[in-house]
């Protein structure tokens, strides 16, 4: 019968590892770490830019700023008097991030300061005397300073007359301020606020974006692997029903023909196989009917056999009686004429007799009526019985016949006339299959086992003859022709009462050479 589950499981996908990580995530997970790492890099860049730019103009307006002021300052250096620059210090100390402006004359000594403190205490601290640039621009954390040299252009005469046409250039001083760094700072802030809040709508927001449009492309290739999956577990053949981007679309239809192939085939292995199995179920009726009858008419052969050679071996003990009496008055006649044919009606009488009970043997072999008689016996009985029997045997073909018993005298717990049986049986086709050469049996004991070796150096058994000479009815030479007599059925025989035994009975033979039969019986 075809096994229903495993035409199933033929059919049906071995699971594989479904774990990982869905599309959507890892593109998710790619676009964020991307979106994160170019806005740092932007953000370091633009703050940096626009912190350099804005610095280098404040810088630059500073400059300008120091320079107008020194412009004004020409004349309250040149007087060394305060109250002449104090109009244009007023108006610079108004602009927004100007903290602090001042004079510092020709000598390095502050003329005038208004303003933040720290801006004089830094310009006192200025070795003016070192100073040769126009322009002197430091910075500290909060603070610019920036100085700007007042020069006099033109050439004063005795009473101090400037005179415009010879221009000379004559130093007068630095006009000084500390500019804060506040509106930078400001700026620097604001831009810091602005950058993170685009960053923050950037990592949150453009992912979610994302997020939307891939759901709405890989929701449908979502389904459809859905179903694949499901079919891959259970073995079905879902169809899915999708509908998204054309390529999926195209996906989807393959699938389902796929599965629809799939579902074509499981139902043709289905009919297949039912008809297989009923087919299989008429053949075992079918079958069983033929055992059956088989059985019963082998029964019927046996109980024929078993019944017919029992009624003919009586007959023929009578006949052979009979001729033993014929013998006996023929000798006390004087008829030795007729001896010699009643000689072979004996012999034949006999080879009868013994067929029958060979064939007796056999039928009840096969009709299971074989009794083993187990005892408990010591070795040489048989072995006497054995010399007894076989002894006028082997000088027949001119043999010499020696027995080699190499473990003692046993105690043996089997079936002893079957044991002589078969070692009577193996020592008549030693002596019968073999000339002027020798007969040995030796016995010995292995492993709780007893061995019975019989060997001969007659003219052996082709190879290929080895496992059928243990068949009923089979001889090497079983032509009309043959030389030797028998009915081939001893060997089988021995075999069986071997099994029954729980024995063992096997040949090595080589052609022209010898044969060595081993019979292996347990000793207990
Ligand atoms: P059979 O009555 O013919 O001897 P067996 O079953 O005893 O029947 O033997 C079957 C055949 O096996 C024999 O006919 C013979 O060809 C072969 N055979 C058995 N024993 C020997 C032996 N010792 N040497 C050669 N051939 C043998």
């Amino acid at each position: 019968m075809i096994d229903r589950q495993h035409s199933q499981q033929f059919l049906k996908p071995q699971p594989v590892n479904s774990h990982g990580q869905s599309i959507r995530r890892q593109l998710l997970t790619y676009l964020f770490v991307s979106i994160f790492v170019l806005l740092l890099v932007f953000s370091i860049g633009v703050i940096w830019l626009t912190q350099k730019g804005a610095s280098e103009l404040i810088v630059s307006n500073a400059q300008e700023t120091t320079r107008v002021l020194a412009q004004q300052s020409t004349l309250a250096l040149l007087t060394e008097s305060v109250e002449n620059a104090e109009s244009a210090l007023q108006q610079v100390r108004s602009f927004p991030d100007v903290v602090g402006a001042g004079l510092v004359t020709g000598q390095g000594e502050i003329l005038d300061w208004k303003g933040d403190e720290q801006g004089r205490q830094y310009f006192s601290q200025v070795d003016w005397s070192k100073v040769s640039e126009e322009m002197l621009t430091s910075e500290s954390e909060d603070f610019w300073h920036i100085a700007s040299q007042v020069v006099l252009t033109g050439n004063a005469d005795d009473e101090g007359e400037l005179d415009l046409y010879e221009a000379t250039e004559q130093y007068l001083g630095f006009a000084i301020i500390s500019f804060s760094k506040q509106s930078l700072n400001d700026i620097n802030q604001d831009l810091f606020i602005t950058i993170s809040i685009a960053g923050l709508v950037a990592i949150f927001g453009l992912p979610l974006i994302v997020s939307i449009v891939l759901r709405r492309l890989l929701t449908p290739l979502q389904s459809l692997s859905e179903v694949m999956y499901h079919n891959h577990r259970t073995g079905e053949h879902k169809v899915a029903d999708v509908q998204g981007s054309t390529e999926v679309n195209m996906m989807a239809e393959s699938f389902n023909s796929m599965m629809k192939t799939l579902d074509d085939q499981d139902e043709k292995l289905r009919s297949h196989r039912d008809q297989l199995e009923a087919e299989v179920n008429i053949r075992t009726q079918e079958l069983v009917v033929a055992r059956d009858a088989a059985l019963t008419s082998n029964r019927y052969k046996s109980e024929f056999l078993a019944n017919v050679t029992h009624e003919l071996r009586s007959p023929i003990q009578s006949i052979i009686g009979y001729v033993e009496l014929v013998k006996e008055e023929a000798e006390n006649e004087g008829l030795y004429d007729i001896l010699a044919d009643l000689e072979r009606v004996t012999r034949n009488a006999e080879r009868l007799f013994n067929l029958i009970n060979s064939i007796l043997d056999l039928s009840k072999i096969e009709a299971g009526r074989m009794d083993v008689k187990l005892k408990t016996f010591h070795l040489q009985e048989v072995l006497t019985e054995l010399e007894e029997v076989t002894a006028p045997l082997a000088p027949q073909n001119n043999n010499s016949f020696s027995l080699q018993v190499l473990c003692g005298n046993p105690e043996l717990h089997l079936d002893p006339q079957k044991v002589l049986q078969i070692l009577i049986n193996l020592v008549s086709n030693a002596c019968k299959f073999t000339q002027d050469g020798e007969i040995v049996v030796r016995v010995f004991v292995e492993n709780n086992d007893i061995y019975f070796e019989v060997r001969d150096n007659g003219i052996g058994i082709p190879e290929r003859q080895l496992e059928r000479i243990f068949q009923k009815f089979q001889q090497v030479d079983g032509s009309d022709t043959r030389k030797f007599g028998g009915t081939g059925l001893g060997l089988a025989i021995s075999q069986q009462f071997c099994e029954l035994m729980k024995g063992h009975l096997q040949v090595t033979s080589s052609e022209g050479i010898g044969s060595c039969f081993t019979l292996k019986l347990p000793m207990k």
